[in-house]
């Protein structure tokens, strides 16, 4: 398998322009706030919610002994803000208790499966957001995080199958790529991987018709040659598996 993901991960670097810039340059703990911010909301929003805190607050320790209905009213425009705000507190509580202090800096000379490891102790966090503060903080490490786009195109060129949730997906799709890969190689197959989920392999109607990948994805020629097989409410069946996988992955704040 880890020739056709490679054979993917090249084809997306062409059509996407590899190396990909990083989008955010913050502090781990920071980008651990606002990766548990971030979960099932727009960018925009859970950006306006961290701003929002950095702004309230002097500090995170401020914020963990802040009241929590004060926390969850400047949170209001994320997804489950009355979840978010207690699990933030609390992963501040836990950070504090176990590392002696508010800080995520001594993950920066930890291999990467121990600092996902310790990361992944926190309550609600899971492999994306363990990868995601490795990999998007300014500690830049080769950590792998699976969005339901990235999972969505996985599931779809038979990269992994349909039944694996995102959870157990990060490390499947991990072990796919080369162990030499350095942190911005694996940040890029992340990206793409990403990125061709939004912008051609969509949901519910993926344009195969122009997809870079239509020779490598048996989903995409599936689709192609029998575009007409539907289930009785519209939904194809490769469109319902992938959907069961992403169901069984997420539906909490934090993951
Ligand atoms: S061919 Fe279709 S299903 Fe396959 S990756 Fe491309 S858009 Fe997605």
């Amino acid at each position: 398998m880890t020739a056709a993901a490679l054979k993917i991960h090249e084809r997306l670097c062409r059509a996407y322009g590899c190396p990909i810039a990083y989008f955010h340059d913050l502090d781990p703990l920071d980008e651990l706030i606002s990766s548990l911010l971030s979960h099932r909301t727009r960018n925009r929003d859970s950006g306006r919610a961290f701003r929002a805190l950095k702004a309230h607050y002097a500090d995170w320790g401020a914020l963990r002994d802040a009241p929590v209905e004060e926390v969850q009213a400047l949170i209001a425009g994320v997804t489950w803000p009355e979840q978010k705000a207690p699990r933030i507190q609390a992963v501040l509580r836990g950070i504090g208790e176990a590392a002696g202090r508010l800080s995520l800096d001594f993950l920066e000379g930890m291999p990467v499966a121990e600092a996902r490891a310790w990361l992944e102790r926190l309550p609600g966090v899971g492999p994306k957001t363990s990868a995601a503060v490795l990999s998007f903080s300014r500690l830049r490490q080769p950590a792998l995080p699976v969005d339901s786009h990235h999972h969505r195109v996985a599931v779809r060129t038979g990269l992994i199958p349909p039944t694996l949730a995102v959870g157990p997906a990060h490390a499947a799709l991990a072990a796919m790529l080369p162990t030499d890969w350095d942190a911005q190689q694996i940040y890029d197959n992340h990206e793409v991987m990403m990125l061709h989920g939004q912008r051609c392999c969509f949901f519910r109607a993926p344009a195969c018709d122009r997809c870079v990948l239509l020779d490598l994805c048996p989903t995409g020629r599936a689709r192609l040659a029998a575009p007409s097989v539907r289930a009785a409410d519209g939904v194809d069946p490769a469109l319902r598996a992938v959907r069961r996988a992403e169901s069984l992955g997420g539906g909490s704040a934090g993951s």
